[in-house]
């Protein structure tokens, strides 16, 4: 009878969520931005912010945005279809338990990873605020460490990409990442040559393929040119990725092929790269982010963490997890807000300042959006 009573008013002492209020914002691109050797162009990300409310007036957000339609098996309407299917397994949740809160989402919508990012996000931002800690220490970081800032240059001629890196430059960026990949074979070995040759001086480039290129196609390029700069998802599939991986010089980077926990012990055991893409919205959420940047250190792996799309909301959150990662395993994070003609959380969060982006040191991820700027509520769930 005892323990009976103490466990009810354990339970009735638990946080728990009752209201999940939905937004959509077409976040414009500032240029139009080209990718996978021209075949993909995008001027404008579908993103869907949410806010969680709680019992005990603690609120949270999140934020999912995939990179446009055409980039992954995600899309903006479909956040919003899945959340209706969500909602009702995960209101009357206690947010703190976020383990149990994603295991209660797959069973409630089996993969559809993109959908439950944002409710994972706007869970750790209530956690960090319940605690009274920020993200980056709930992380396992000591201390808010600068992240470096990765560019991302758009597929061009070498000239038209070089310019951009040279301007990219000029904002502090000091690590580049290059859209290449494409059928014409002399050209990408023209833009690898030129732009590995002509980057100033101390700075980083990575060669982002974005899965353009056929296995043969990746190993006659890789194997043409002398550069030996990371080289990123050269091929469609993890297997066709794992095939080029053995026959280049070239250190190899994963990111549209790893979708699951599983996708990335594939990946160690064939050792089909030396670094993965940690990104929470293509993965799940920051738990499941969380446990792919606790295994890359585990076994050697060095790791870009950012996420696929949004505004500073989504990016600063990865931020976070980026900042408590080790130096050796963490390489530059791609901020996809200063791409965007539109700041829907007005000069908050983490921000590029002379090639570095630090975390807010606020409890939870440190962001409120202006909801004046975010439209329309489209649904309210709870
Ligand atoms: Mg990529």
């Amino acid at each position: 009878m005892f323990w009976a009573c103490l466990l009810r008013f354990m339970n009735e002492s638990i946080m728990k969520i009752t209201r999940i209020t939905v937004w959509q914002l077409d976040l414009p691109l500032s240029e139009p931005y080209w990718l996978s050797g021209g075949r993909l162009k995008f001027e404008q990300l579908d993103s869907t912010f949410i806010r969680v409310d709680t019992d005990e007036g603690v609120s949270g957000w999140g934020e999912a945005c995939p990179w446009g339609h055409t980039y992954l098996p995600a899309h903006g309407p479909g956040v919003r279809a899945g959340l209706q299917t969500l909602a009702p397994s995960v209101l009357g949740r206690d947010p703190c338990a976020l383990e149990a809160l994603n295991r209660a989402m797959d069973i409630a919508l089996p993969g559809h990873p993109y959908v439950k990012s944002a409710i994972d996000m706007a869970c750790w931002d209530i956690l960090g605020k319940a605690s009274g800690m920020p993200l980056w220490r709930l992380f396992g970081g000591d201390t808010p460490e600068a992240v470096p800032v990765n560019s991302s240059i758009s597929t061009g001629t070498p000239e038209e990409m070089l310019a951009l890196i040279r301007k990219a430059s000029a904002k502090g960026y000091r690590v580049h990442s290059a859209k290449v990949g494409g059928s014409d074979t002399d050209a990408d070995i023209a833009r690898i040559e030129a732009i590995s040759a002509g980057l100033p001086k101390g700075e980083k480039v990575t060669f982002d393929v974005n899965r353009a290129w056929t296995p043969g196609v990746a190993i006659q390029v890789l194997n043409s040119v002398t550069a030996r700069d990371w080289v990123e998802q050269p091929c469609e599939t993890l297997e066709q990725c794992a095939h080029v991986a053995g026959r280049v010089a070239n250190p190899i980077m994963l990111d549209e092929c790893m979708h699951t926990f599983g996708d990335h012990l594939e990946a160690w055991r064939h050792r089909a790269c030396e670094g993965v893409k940690v990104k929470p919205n293509r993965l799940g959420g920051l738990t499941r982010a969380k446990q792919v940047r606790d295994f890359g250190v585990s076994i050697g792996w060095q790791m870009h963490i950012e996420d696929l799309g949004g505004s500073a909301l989504a990016d600063t959150a990865a931020i976070h997890l980026a900042s408590a990662t080790p130096e050796a395993n963490r390489l530059a994070s791609w901020l996809c807000h200063y791409h965007l003609s539109v700041d829907p959380v007005p000069g908050q969060g983490a921000r590029n300042i002379d090639g570095v982006a630090v975390p807010p040191d606020a409890p939870g991820h440190g962001i409120i959006p202006d909801e004046a700027m975010l439209g329309q509520v489209v649904a309210v769930y709870g």
